[in-house]
């Protein structure tokens, strides 16, 4: 059930959650219990489907449409199989579209065609041990060598599809400069001397989406792998607001996943001679569950058609991801609690759900840090949290 307004991407939803029910869906347990990402043969799969390369250049492979219309098919395959979903979000709206939008012509035409196919991909490095929410008390380094590159050093945490992907977005400090003005953000592959991985983390959720620390030891990096040169972290971050907005649909597709589970289940079982949904306490709770489902949604969808040249507006961002975060957390509470032992079972998937909720809400930057970027915008002040 969704009771989006007006859907302008029907047909691509409608083929996109058909290919994620037959063929995503039914390995999505096992990922989970096995702590697997999909094979690269089904990521190559999503790619000539053209499900990796939606929202980019045509010149590069994808299919230059809007950024909807990628949320639209990542929504349909997180609602059953999140680490493909991953996928086509990391594509779409992560460090590749920083390329895309930041980038240089050389670098999008070097890394971005094979990242559509499927053969190849980008995780965003930007968290480290001592720097989280303060993200610009990163202190990984970039100083540059004679003229011809960088030696990188320093440590990255909690990086999604750490240990996998062949290239990594790191965010570093490219100069002395204090605070976000020395932060840059460079691209490192995986193969280069002196990068190396830290044990994989066994999270909560995200099972089917690997993590782990990403470490430079006098990683030498060729000049020509600067995205954004220091002084500009405010791009680096205004083009985050698309990965966020990739969050936020995960987010949007977990708690439709576990409304749409409880309505039919409400209209199934039977407690005391009666179905659960003509009990009047189930149908406040149900209530809930689709108020806070249709609100993020809206939120979700104000927010993807806003800003301008493809980026966009942090406020509607924020509120989108605040809102569709807290939704997935509450409404897949709720269904575990109105699925009975059931819900609390793996088996209906539930539990799954609700684990992934808490992952994506601490992923992006938290609920918190959301708030505090909408007082930001809506008082038109900064807010700094260090004084
Ligand atoms: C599943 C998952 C995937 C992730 N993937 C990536 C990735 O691919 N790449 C990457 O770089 N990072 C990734 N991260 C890291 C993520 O961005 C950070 O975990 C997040 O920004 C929070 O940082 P932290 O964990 O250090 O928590 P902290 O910053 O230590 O925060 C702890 C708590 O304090 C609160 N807090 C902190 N500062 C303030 C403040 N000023 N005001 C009010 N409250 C505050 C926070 O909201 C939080 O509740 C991932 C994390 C998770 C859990």
């Amino acid at each position: 059930m969704t009771v989006s307004v007006v859907d302008e991407h029907a047909e691509t939803r409608k083929l996109a959650a058909q290919v994620a029910e037959e063929v995503y869906a039914p390995m999505a347990e096992e990922l989970d219990v096995t702590r697997t990402p999909i094979s690269l043969a089904e990521r190559k799969r999503l790619g000539d489907l053209g499900f990796l390369g939606i929202a980019h250049p045509e010149r590069f492979g994808g299919a230059g449409a809007p950024l909807s219309q990628a949320l639209a098919v990542i929504e349909e395959f997180a609602k059953v199989c999140r680490p493909a979903a991953f996928q086509i979000f990391e594509s779409n709206t992560g460090p590749a579209q920083v390329i895309n939008h930041l980038g240089t012509e050389e670098q999008r035409e070097r890394l971005l065609p094979n990242i559509i196919t499927g053969d190849k991909t980008m995780a965003v490095a930007i968290s480290e041990p001592d720097a989280g929410s303060a993200a610009t008390d990163a202190r990984t380094t970039a100083r540059p060598v004679g003229d011809d590159g960088y030696v990188l050093n320093g440590a990255k945490r909690w990086i999604s599809n750490g240990g996998e992907a062949d290239h990594y977005l790191v965010y570093a400090r490219l100069s002395d400069a204090p605070g976000a003005k020395g932060i840059g953000a460079i691209v490192v592959d995986k193969t280069m001397s002196g990068v190396s991985f830290g044990v994989p983390e066994r999270l909560m959720g995200f099972r089917g989406i690997p993590s782990a620390d990403v470490i430079f030891d006098d990683v030498l990096v060729p000049k020509e792998n600067v995205v954004v040169p220091a002084g500009k972290f405010s791009s680096l971050f205004g083009a985050f607001s698309i990965e966020r907005m990739g969050n936020a649909t995960m987010s949007l597709a977990i708690g439709q996943a576990a409304l749409d589970k409880t309505l039919a289940y409400i209209q199934e079982r039977e407690q005391f001679g009666k179905h659960l949904v003509e009990f009047q306490s189930i149908q406040m709770m149900v209530a809930d569950m689709v108020l806070q489902v249709e609100a993020a949604r809206l939120l979700v969808e104000r927010a993807a058609h806003s800003g301008e040249n493809g980026i966009p507006d942090p406020l509607q961002v924020s509120l989108a991801k605040c809102t569709a975060n807290e939704m997935a957390k509450k409404v897949t509470d709720l269904a575990i609690q109105v699925h009975g032992g059931n819900g609390y079972t793996e088996e209906y998937g539930l539990e799954r759900l609700h684990r992934d909720s808490h992952g994506w809400a601490i992923a992006g930057g938290t609920p918190s840090m959301q708030r505090i970027r909408i007082v930001s915008e809506v008082l038109g002040r900064r807010f700094d949290q260090r004084r």
